[in-house]
C-alpha cells in the first residue's frame, strides 16, 4: 500500500497504539453472564415490577435520583421520554421548547403526540440550552421544556428553573448523556418535574435497550405507569382513583422493560463509579492539555461542575485553525496521524423532516410546510450553526491511568497537525484513493 506524507512530512503516524482507543461496551462479567443464564429459566417477561426491574429500578434511584421517590423502568430511553410527555399531558395544540442541537428522541416524542416543537439555540459552554433563547420562545401555548444535559455537561439549570416557574410551566430533564452528572452539587435530574435516563448501549449506564424516567410527583408517576405498563404494575401501584380505572390496558402503548436488559443494566450501574471516575481523570488530563497545542480549544468546565461519565468530548478547532481549515480537512489530516476522530454525527433538528409538520404518519412525504433556509438556520441558531459545523468528536477515553500513553501521542498529533497547518502544509480535499484502509471512527464516540 502507498500512502501519501503525512503532515509531518514522515510516513509514521504519531499515534501507534492499535484501534480502538475507546473499547465500547465494557465486557460482560462472569456473574453478568450467570445471571442472565439463571434467568432464562426463571422468568423471561416481568409483569410487574419485580426481580431485575425493581433492583434496577432501586439502585438508579439511590445512584442517580435519591431526592425523587419514584423510579420507572422502560424498553428504551424514547419510551420514557413518550411516557414522560404523555404524563405531562402534552398532546394537540401545545408547544414543547427544546435545544436545536441534541439528539432527535429528547423531543420526537412529543412531536408524535400532536405537539408543535419549538427550537431555542445552545448555549458554547455548556452546549445545553441557552436560557436567553428560552426566555423569548416560552409563552401561553409552552406545555413543556425539555433540556438535555449535553455531554454530560449540566446545563444552567438556576436561570432555566426561574424562567420555567416563573411562567408555570413543566421540565423534563434528558439525562441521557448525563449519569452522575451535577449542577452546583445537585445532582441532574432532580430540578424539573420528571427526569429521564436513556441506558441504551452507548450510554454510560447500559442495558443494550432501556431506560428509567424518575419523577418525585405522584400524578406524573401513576400517568407514566399508564404509559407504558399496563395490568400487573398498574393494578399495583398506580394511586388516583380516576387514573387506576385504566390498569387493564393503560393508554395505549406497551413500553416496559425485559428482565435480561435488566440484568445488563444492573451490572453496569455497579461498574459505574469506576468508569465515571476513570473518564474524569483520563478528559481532564487531555483538556488540561489541548490550548497548549494549538488546535483546539479546551472545554470549559468550571470546578462547581461534575461531568458525571462525561459522555462526549467534542472540542472546537481554534478560531485560527478554524479559519485556515476545513474540518473536513483537518479531520482527514488527524486521521492520517492515527487519532480516531470524525465529525459529531448528529445535525440541528431543524433540519428533520420530522419536525416540519404535525401527525407525520399520516401525511408521509408531506413537504408543504416551509422549511427554513441556510441562512435562516445560521442566523436564528449562531452557536449551534458554529458547533454543528466544527466540533471534533474524540474517543471518551476511561481507562485511566492505562490510557494516559494513547492521550499523549493524541497530544503530540494535535501538535503537530497544528504546526503543519500554521506553516501552510495543509492537503487538498480531494478523497483519498487508499481511504478505506484509514483508520475510521469509533463505534462509540461518532455518536
Ligand atoms: C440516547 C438518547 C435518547 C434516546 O434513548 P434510547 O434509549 O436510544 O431510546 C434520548 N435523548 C438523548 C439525549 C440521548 O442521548
Amino acid at each position: 500500500m502507498t500512502t501519501l506524507p503525512l503532515a509531518s512530512g514522515r510516513d509514521v503516524p504519531e499515534v501507534k497504539t492499535p484501534h480502538p482507543h475507546e473499547p465500547w461496551p465494557p465486557k460482560a462479567t462472569d456473574r453478568e453472564l450467570g445471571r442472565l443464564a439463571e434467568q432464562r429459566n426463571l422468568d423471561l417477561a416481568i409483569r410487574g415490577n419485580d426481580g431485575p426491574i425493581v433492583e434496577l429500578e432501586q439502585l438508579f434511584r439511590q445512584r442517580f435520583t435519591p431526592s425523587m421517590r419514584h423510579s420507572i423502568a422502560f424498553n428504551s430511553g424514547t419510551s420514557a421520554l413518550l411516557a414522560a410527555y404523555m404524563a405531562l399531558q402534552v398532546g394537540e395544540g401545545d408547544e414543547v421548547i427544546a435545544p436545536v442541537l441534541t439528539y432527535h428522541a429528547a423531543v420526537s416524542p412529543a412531536t408524535a403526540l400532536g405537539a408543535v416543537v419549538r427550537f431555542a439555540d445552545i448555549d458554547l459552554q455548556t452546549r445545553g440550552m441557552d436560557p436567553d433563547h428560552l426566555e423569548e420562545l416560552i409563552g401561553p401555548r409552552t406545555k413543556a421544556i425539555v433540556i438535555v444535559h449535553h455531554w454530560g455537561h449540566a446545563a444552567d439549570m438556576t436561570r432555566i428553573m426561574n424562567i420555567a416557574d416563573r411562567h408555570g410551566v413543566a421540565v423534563i430533564e434528558d439525562c441521557s448523556h448525563a449519569h452522575g452528572s451535577a449542577f452546583e452539587g445537585t445532582p441532574v435530574g432532580s430540578f424539573g418535574k420528571v427526569a429521564v435516563f436513556s441506558l441504551q448501549a452507548n450510554k454510560a449506564v447500559f442495558a443494550g435497550e432501556g431506560g428509567v424516567l424518575a419523577t418525585d410527583d405522584q400524578e406524573v408517576a401513576d400517568r407514566a405507569i399508564l404509559a407504558g405498563h399496563y395490568r400487573d404494575r398498574a393494578l399495583r401501584d398506580v394511586a388516583a382513583a380516576d387514573l387506576h380505572a385504566y390498569w387493564e390496558s393503560g393508554f395505549g402503548f406497551k413500553l416496559r422493560m425485559s428482565p435480561f436488559n435488566a440484568i445488563v443494566g444492573i451490572e453496569s450501574l455497579r461498574a459505574f463509579d469506576e468508569l465515571a471516575g476513570g473518564r474524569q481523570a483520563a478528559l481532564s488530563y487531555m483538556n488540561d492539555r489541548l490550548a497548549e497545542t494549538g488546535l483546539l480549544d479546551p472545554l470549559d468546565v468550571p470546578n462547581a461542575e461534575w461531568m458525571g461519565a462525561w459522555y462526549g468530548f467534542k472540542p472546537l478547532p481554534s478560531h485560527s485553525v478554524r479559519t485556515r481549515v476545513e474540518r473536513s480537512t483537518l479531520v482527514r489530516m488527524l486521521q492520517d496521524e492515527g487519532v480516531e476522530v470524525d465529525a459529531p454525527s448528529g445535525r440541528m433538528l431543524v433540519r428533520l423532516p420530522l419536525f416540519a409538520g404535525r401527525t407525520p404518519w399520516r401525511r408521509p412525504g408531506d413537504n408543504s410546510t416551509r422549511r427554513p433556509t441556510e441562512d435562516e438556520i445560521a442566523s436564528t441558531f449562531p452557536v449551534a450553526h458554529l458547533v454543528e459545523s466544527n466540533a471534533l468528536s474524540l474517543p471518551t477515553f476511561y481507562r485511566w491511568p492505562h490510557d494516559r500513553f494513547v492521550i499523549d501521542e493524541y497530544l503530540r498529533a494535535f501538535s503537530k497537525v497544528a504546526l503543519a497547518i500554521e506553516s501552510g502544509r495543509i492537503p487538498n480535499d480531494e478523497p483519498r484513493a487508499d481511504r478505506a484502509s484509514l483508520p475510521r471512527d469509533g463505534q462509540s464516540h461518532g455518536r
